[in-house]
């Protein structure tokens, strides 16, 4: 079948429905149609075909190959990606890293010290008055209160080098960087394997397989050959070849606005900053230039400078490199004598989410900026794209390992979808708040686009292409001479009135944060694999503030487990302190059911273990006794629990004498019980003793999460 064809079919067999606890005719539908294919034992098969090789395919792949689930991954690309992009790390996305083989540590030691990046800084030239600077690092943000792990800031292509030498090096991937790859068209991939230059250019589904054409080129030569694969990923970044291959709209806001990055070096202004005035961003406003700049590291001088960009009246022969550095002097208020412009890229601002993550009856996924495009203020776009990979990766592995039914894929979509909407409205509503510092100081961007669209789209467009730029430079000029000393200073009352607004601004948190813990930790889902409280009202969609709001810790179906320090209870005399996040493995696909002492939770722990056991999937259960109970390992877990073995008993590690106690975090009572997701979201919790039988109970618990039909 064609890709015409293709689609017209995926659109027809493809349902989104609502899972409801059993819904037993629409799994028997889904499993029809493609499980026993999907879970067909043909080793000329790869299980999934990653393409793009970006953050997100990288970290799936990660994640997929320690799951056990064997993958390759494509890149159109000959080499990865050089440009710095993304830097913030968001705390979710940290703790997904704790998790992949010490690269949360290896980040950690490796980016630059949190006094050089903790501020944004505005002002009217690098090296002229200050506007105003605001810390972005609360006192709590180093306290592991909320998380055992921080943010971090670390370019998103130092970021790609760290995940390509774990997946060589501790995963066994081999990265194809010769000209084609030397199999034949119909030998099928091996797995862990990144073919570089390998471009999908369309894809074909049967009800056996997913296949990819993909396009190289052999000893100068274009050639093209055939992957097929159970499940293909699209990662392949926000102008996702696959999703139009599929035929997928973006749901949205379109071009937002336009800009070039400017990625250069320079110790020189590196090291000046490093000593009169370390940050982050710097956002600058003077007479003859306006520009956001975003010291990536400052010991190694490495910037890129984002500015606005006006096509078709400028073109990208306005940033030639020469050009580039003079704007960069402009912004700096000096010359600098070692500047060094690497790179000079345009790139357009989207709000768009895809209308489906997931299509042709579950085989073809979108992931990362092939999802969801935001604009990058708040750091949300990789790090959704990363907690999409870290959603997706269990459910995969969990299909293809014959555990659950292929729906367990659509509450991929039913789970992520709704979180990149939000963060899309987060981030935009981010990007506005950023815009306020401009407005106030009279230079309203918003005017800006404006005439920039009434040139292009009315009289303006007629006129010689000449002229329209020296329309728009000289409304751009006019713009900034608002920025004259002779207006923003304190005794000119406008000015003054504006100075102070600034201030208003800054201090009330109304500028652009960095940090937002409320929707970074505690995002949740409301529907997909998860058993929701019976009592649960469907909460109503949260409108996004734009404003930095604190975490508060919650067990609600849904939610990320809170993280509370505990003692693993051994023999040992070293007991070791971790996180309760911990207590779920990241090295396999396995739930966890978290119970304190008590009879009836052990019997419920009982029943976990036994249902989980037909079906085929592990568990493990984890005693947490009070703080200051118990002193080494205590007999009754392993003689009431007997004959299972995968448990722990672990025991509070209080703060301070007067913290919550676990369940009281949880807003539970001690006789409730926690299950948790691989991906250490809570699936269920009971908040007291359940009313009738365990087994019965975990037996429906664990056959809605995974979608299998209920006896
Ligand atoms: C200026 C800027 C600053 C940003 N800052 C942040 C930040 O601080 N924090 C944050 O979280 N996000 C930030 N972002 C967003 C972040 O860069 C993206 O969200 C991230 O790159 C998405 O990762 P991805 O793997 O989904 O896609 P990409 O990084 O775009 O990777 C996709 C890969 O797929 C490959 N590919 C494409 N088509 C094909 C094909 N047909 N066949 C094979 N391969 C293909 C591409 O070559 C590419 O290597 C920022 C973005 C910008 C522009």
């Amino acid at each position: 079948m064609g890709v015409s064809g293709f689609i017209k079919g995926f659109n027809f067999l493809h349902r989104t429905k609502p899972r409801s606890r059993v819904c037993p005719s629409f799994y028997l539908q889904n499993r029809a149609f493609s499980d026993s294919n999907i879970l067909n034992n043909n080793d000329s098969l790869l299980p999934v075909l990653i393409v793009g090789a970006g953050p997100v395919g990288l970290v799936l792949s990660i994640l997929l190959t320690k799951f056990g689930v064997k993958c390759a991954v494509l890149e159109k690309n000959k080499g990865f990606s050089k440009h710095p992009q993304a830097h913030f790390i968001n705390n979710r996305t940290m703790e997904v890293f704790r998790k992949l083989d010490g690269l949360s540590e290896e980040i950690q030691r490796s980016q630059p010290p949190i006094d050089s990046w903790r501020k944004f800084i505005y002002c009217t030239s690098l090296t002229g008055s200050i506007l105003g600077s605001v810390d972005h690092m609360h006192p709590q943000d180093f306290e592991k209160v909320v998380s055992p792990i921080s943010v971090a800031h670390y370019s998103q292509y130092k970021l790609t080098r760290l995940l390509v030498k774990l997946l060589e090096e501790n995963l066994g991937f081999h990265i194809c960087k010769s000209e084609g790859h030397e199999g034949l068209d119909h030998e099928p991939l091996r797995g862990r394997e990144i073919l570089m230059g390998h471009d999908c250019v369309s894809i074909d589904t049967t009800d056996q397989c997913v296949t990819a054409t993909v396009s190289f080129s052999k000893e100068g030569k274009s050639m093209t050959r055939k992957i097929h694969s159970k499940i293909l990923v699209g990662a392949d970044g926000a102008g996702s070849t696959v999703r139009k291959l599929v035929g997928i709209d973006l749901k949205g806001e379109k071009d937002l606005q336009k800009l070039v990055s400017v990625h250069f070096l320079s110790k020189d202004l590196g090291q000046y900053l490093l000593n009169e005035r370390p940050g982050m961003l710097f956002f600058i406003f003077n007479t003859e230039a306006i520009g956001v700049l975003v010291a990536h590291d400052l010991k190694q001088g490495e910037f890129v400078l984002q500015v606005p960009f006006y096509p078709p009246q400028q073109n990208l022969e306005d940033f030639r490199p020469e050009i580039c550095k003079k704007l960069i002097f402009k912004l700096v208020g000096r010359e600098l004598s070692d500047i060094d412009v690497i790179d000079i890229k345009p790139w357009v601002m989207h709000a768009e989410v895809a209308e489906k993550y997931v299509c042709a009856n579950n085989r073809i996924i979108l992931a990362g900026d092939a999802a969801h495009r935001f604009p990058p203020a708040g750091g949300f776009g990789m790090n959704t794209g990363i907690q999409d990979a870290h959603n997706l990766a269990w459910k995969i592995a969990i299909l293809l390992k014959g555990v659950a039914p292929s729906s367990i894929l659509a509450t991929y979509e039913t789970e992520r979808k709704p979180i990149a909407i939000f963060n899309t409205a987060l981030s935009v509503q981010n990007f506005r708040a950023a815009m306020a510092i401009p407005a106030t100081l009279g230079l309203n961007p918003t005017v800006a686009n404006s005439v920039h669209q009434v040139i292009n789209k009315a009289v303006g467009s007629i006129l010689p292409s000449g002229m329209q730029k020296a329309i728009l430079d000289g409304i751009f000029s006019i713009g900034r001479s608002q920025l004259s000393e002779f207006i923003l200073n304190e005794n000119n009352p406008l000015g003054s009135s504006r100075l102070a607004k600034l201030r208003d601004i800054f201090e009330e948190g109304k500028s652009l944060q960095l940090q937002f813990p409320a929707e970074d930790l505690g995002f949740r889902y409301i529907e997909g694999a998860i058993v929701p409280d019976s009592k649960d009202a469907v909460p109503a969609p949260e409108v996004p503030t734009g404003r930095r709001r604190d975490y508060v810790p919650s067990a609600d179906p849904g939610s990320r487990l809170p993280h509370m320090n505990v003692r693993v209870l051994s023999n040992s005399a070293n007991e070791e302190i971790i996180s309760t996040l911990d207590l779920v493995s990241g090295d396999k696909v396995e739930f966890l059911l978290m119970i304190a002492p008590v009879e009836e939770s052990y019997n419920l722990a009982r029943a976990a273990f036994k249902v989980a056991e037909e079906y085929k999937v592990s568990m493990k259960v984890c005693v947490l006794w009070p703080a200051d109970t118990v002193t080494g390992v205590h007999p009754e877990s392993k003689a009431t629990l007997a004959p299972w073995k995968n448990y722990l008993d672990v025991i509070e590690v209080k703060r301070s004498l007067d913290s919550l106690s676990w369940w009281r975090t949880c807003q539970m009572t001690e006789k409730g019980a926690l299950l948790v997701r691989p991906d250490e979201h809570i699936a269920w919790r009971t908040k007291s003793s359940i009313v009738g039988d365990p087994y019965s109970e975990m037996k429906m618990v664990l056959s809605t999460i995974l979608g299998i039909e209920s006896e």
